[in-house]
């Protein structure tokens, strides 16, 4: 099975997305039927790739209370407890199946589970491998996606428009090598992140512009919680970077601190992300500077190597040696905990159509995300569509309405009014923050 192979015109099963919720889906999908997974970019350049500090799981069935507290305090109460409940109970199972599929967390010098903590953690519950997480799944992932039969895999492959008739989704129009087409399937999968390209100030890949959010919004597709983003206190301050570098919640979970101008401490540094963000925002504004300075360099050398070599690696890079320098941080639009309003089955206001990962809202996150949360909610709820899709796909017949392809020649003029439906949206739904973070180009 090649990437690019000729995409015919008709599938039992789309998903567009190749992060880890689509990829979840896919293999969570019976082998039996017939999936077109698409990607807009490569297919590791999604932002599943970048996650660094790790995956929530419940290490023990004696901390639950405490995981589901920690999740909702973060979420300032707004989460959906029944979703929250199905992502905990859950996260055992899913943590054997990564480990099936060839995940390797790291492992104590006993072989148990090393955990670590993050931001508005009561304790250590987050596996990781090294500061790299994100890649170790998603390669994974894909290895195994690629030794199915029944998944083609397209990338520069990107969704236009949905294809929806009756309030039914059929299929989806999508652009692959300069050439429009309509291709149809008896269930749709959105698994195509979040907004952070829409921002001047991402830790998001460039091209993850919440198009099925724009989509949404054409055909009256119910969305939840649009305007409920989120801001990282801590990306690596560089002028020119086109991508913001995530300087990950778990170097301060391992006792990094935040300094001021003068050196000295302001915040709390493991209080829930917004709780931080905005100390940082008065803070810069306070010492006039686009930035404060974290510090790491308590930690021996060689630990912060074993833990953090990405980070290290990429802030040698820039030239900041993080075992004896400061470095300069400054915050970040991150995450988007609404999107397309979804059950604790992927299942959203359109029939046939599923939203899964970060595209989805089904108020696992409430009001903000507790970290590390996302790759966890991403893969629960990516299996649950997987079996549903799987249960209710024989009942479903394929529909191929004829589509007038030349609404989108303008594919610039298509994605720049895609760009301001979003934005609109978000503004309609929160004018401070719009004015405090979208309206920024530099
Ligand atoms: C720097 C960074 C660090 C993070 N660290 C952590 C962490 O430690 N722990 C944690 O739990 N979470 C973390 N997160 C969040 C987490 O990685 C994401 O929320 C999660 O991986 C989202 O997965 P996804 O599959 O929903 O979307 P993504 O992985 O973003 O994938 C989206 C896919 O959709 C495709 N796509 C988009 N639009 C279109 C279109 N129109 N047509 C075709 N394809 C399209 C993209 O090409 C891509 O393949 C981090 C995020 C970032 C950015």
């Amino acid at each position: 099975m090649d990437e690019n192979l000729h995409i015919s015109t008709k599938y039992d099963v789309i998903i567009v997305g190749t992060g880890v919720a689509g990829l979840f889906t896919a293999l969570s999908i019976s082998p039996k039927y017939k999936i077109l997974m698409i990607s807009k970019d490569k297919i590791k350049n999604s932002d599943s790739y970048l996650a660094q500090g790790g995956i929530c799981t419940l290490k023990e069935p004696s901390d639950f209370d405490s995981f589901f507290e920690d999740t909702l305090k973060a979420g300032r109460y707004e989460n959906k407890e029944d979703s929250v409940k199905v992502m905990i109970e859950n996260s055992p199972m899913i943590m054997d199946r990564l480990i099936e599929y060839g995940v390797c967390f790291d492992v104590n010098e006993d072989g148990s589970f090393e955990y670590t903590r993050e931001g508005a953690h009561s304790t250590y519950r987050i596996l990781h491998h090294k500061d790299v997480t994100g890649k170790e799944i998603t390669n994974k992932l894909l290895n195994n996606v690629r030794e199915r039969d029944n998944i083609t895999l397209c990338e520069f492959t990107k969704m236009l428009d949905l294809i929806v008739r009756d309030n039914t989704c059929q299929g989806i129009v999508l652009s692959h090598e300069g050439v429009s087409k309509a291709v149809y399937a008896k269930e749709v999968v959105l698994a195509t992140g979040g907004i952070g390209g829409l921002f001047a100030h991402s830790t998001n890949f460039r091209h993850i512009t919440g198009d099925s959010f724009a989509l949404a919004l054409r055909h009256g597709i119910e969305l939840e919680n649009i305007n409920y983003i989120q801001i990282h206190p801590t990306s690596l301050y560089e002028k020119d970077a086109k991508r913001k570098f995530l300087i990950s919640e778990s170097v301060r979970g391992e006792g990094g601190i935040l300094l001021n101008k003068d050196g000295e401490r302001f915040v709390d540094e493991l209080l829930p992300r917004d709780v931080v963000t905005e100390a940082i925002r008065k803070q810069m504004a306070i010492d006039g500077r686009p930035y404060v300075m974290l510090s790491i360099k308590h930690m021996p050398k060689e630990e912060i190597l074993r833990r953090f070599p990405n980070i290290y690696r990429h802030c040698m890079e820039v030239g900041y040696d993080l075992s004896v320098e400061d470095i300069p941080v400054t915050p970040a639009q991150h995450y988007l905990m609404g999107g397309i309003k979804a059950d604790t089955y992927g299942r959203t206001s359109v029939k046939n159509l599923f939203a899964v990962g970060e595209t989805a809202c089904n108020g696992v996150h409430g009001a903000n995300r507790l970290a590390s949360n996302s790759l966890l909610e991403s893969l629960v709820f990516a299996e649950r569509a997987g079996w549903i899709i799987t249960e209710e796909i024989d009942d479903i017949k394929l529909h191929t309405p004829s589509v007038d392809i030349r609404l989108y020649d303008d594919a610039a003029a298509w994605d720049e009014s895609n760009r301001k439906i979003i934005l609109e949206e978000i503004k309609r739904r929160d004018e401070d923050f719009y004015d405090k973070w979208c309206n920024k180009q530099s």
